[in-house]
């Protein structure tokens, strides 16, 4: 790792020009990571261009990051860059219609924390350790003397916020604090930041929110909290696929549950399922097994079934984990 960490760096030292890019429907760590690394490599003097895959909607509560409002989608992207780096992205079909672009891209840098990640760059800078993508790109700068900016700092700041629920899962060790730490002495605003990113919800939102969690059911027999939302639901409320991304948070804080299911219906006919483990069953290798992937707590994956019959084979697949497991203390 910590070789691969020197030669992505030095490749990037040595660049003239870089694309950027992160996974489709991007979260807080995949966008708060390329354009955190955007502004290191612009400050240094180097072009960047930063994307992800079309359609190119920046969820409403990552519109604030710096650099989100000049964000490059098919077909302005580069075609075969000279360096390419994707960040958060732990396997290159993630990229959709990028995904040319990485393949003809001369040095193509891979910087991710996904443990499922497939090393599909030239360089793969891997750390299934780091709490976010952030975090990693926080430590090259470090290690090589890179400054960072405010404005880098209040993307890598979202990056580690974000993938650490807040500073609440099990991934924040002292070395997040210590990045933190040094981000808000850079000048993040933490409370402005954190409201944005958390705390702010149209009403709208709210009132689907509310439909959502209503319609949650518990399995008792495996410990599993379910949800779900189709199109009929987006419409009737007037919300947006981005502004969703929250939704899991609510339903995984079910104290009766240790397995979180949210199934979403997000664009007609397309099914995508958001999968949350206090720890004791690994989503990722449920979601891996089904084309997808992400973290043991945390993973998801695109359905080829509609939403009923996705949750009852769901049910099925957790509950093998759980008997797999045997009983717990
Ligand atoms: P989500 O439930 O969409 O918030 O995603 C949770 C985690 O799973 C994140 O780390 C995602 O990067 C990962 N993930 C979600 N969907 C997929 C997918 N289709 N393929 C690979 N990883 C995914
Ligand atoms: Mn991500
Ligand atoms: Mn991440």
């Amino acid at each position: 790792m910590e070789s691969q960490l020197v030669r992505a760096a030095e490749i990037l030292e040595s660049a003239s020009s870089v694309a950027l890019a992160c996974h489709t429907s991007p979260d807080g760590d995949a966008l708060g990571t390329m354009l955190g690394l955007h502004h290191i490599l612009t400050s240094r003097g180097i072009s960047a261009v930063s994307g992800f895959p079309s359609p190119l909607e920046v969820p409403p509560h990552y519109a604030f990051l710096p650099g989100a409002e000049s964000l490059t989608a098919q077909p302005a992207y580069p075609a075969a860059p000279e360096v390419m780096v994707t960040v958060d992205c732990g396997s290159i079909d993630r990229l959709d219609d990028l995904r040319p672009s990485a393949e003809a891209a001369r040095t193509l840098v891979v910087i991710d924390h996904h443990g499922s990640n497939t090393n599909y760059g030239h360089v793969n800078v891997i750390d299934p350790s780091a709490a976010a993508s952030a975090l990693i790109v926080f430590r090259m700068a470090r290690e090589r003397g890179w400054e960072i900016n405010s404005d880098a700092a209040m993307c890598l700041y979202t990056g580690i916020a974000t993938d650490t629920g807040r500073f609440q899962f099990d991934n924040t060790t002292p070395e997040v604090f210590r990045a933190v730490a040094d981000l808000a002495e850079i000048g993040v605003p933490i409370a402005p930041v954190s409201r944005t990113l958390f705390e702010e919800h149209r009403l709208a939102f709210m009132k689907f929110l509310g439909r959502v969690l209503s319609r949650c059911e518990l399995d008792a027999e495996r410990q599993m909290v379910i949800s779900w939302y189709d199109q009929a639901d987006l419409e009737y409320f007037g919300v947006t696929m981005p502004e969703t991304e929250s939704v899991i948070d609510f339903i995984r804080q079910a104290k009766e549950a240790e397995v979180a299911l949210l199934v979403k219906e997000s664009a007609p006919g397309e099914i995508k399922v958001s999968l949350r483990s206090l720890g004791g069953i690994d989503v990722a290798s449920i979601c891996v097994e089904r084309g997808g992937g992400g973290h043991r707590m945390a993973a998801g994956y695109t359905s080829r079934m509609g939403i009923h019959e996705t949750i009852a084979e769901l049910k099925m697949a957790v509950g093998a984990a759980m008997s797999e497991r045997g009983p717990t203390a």
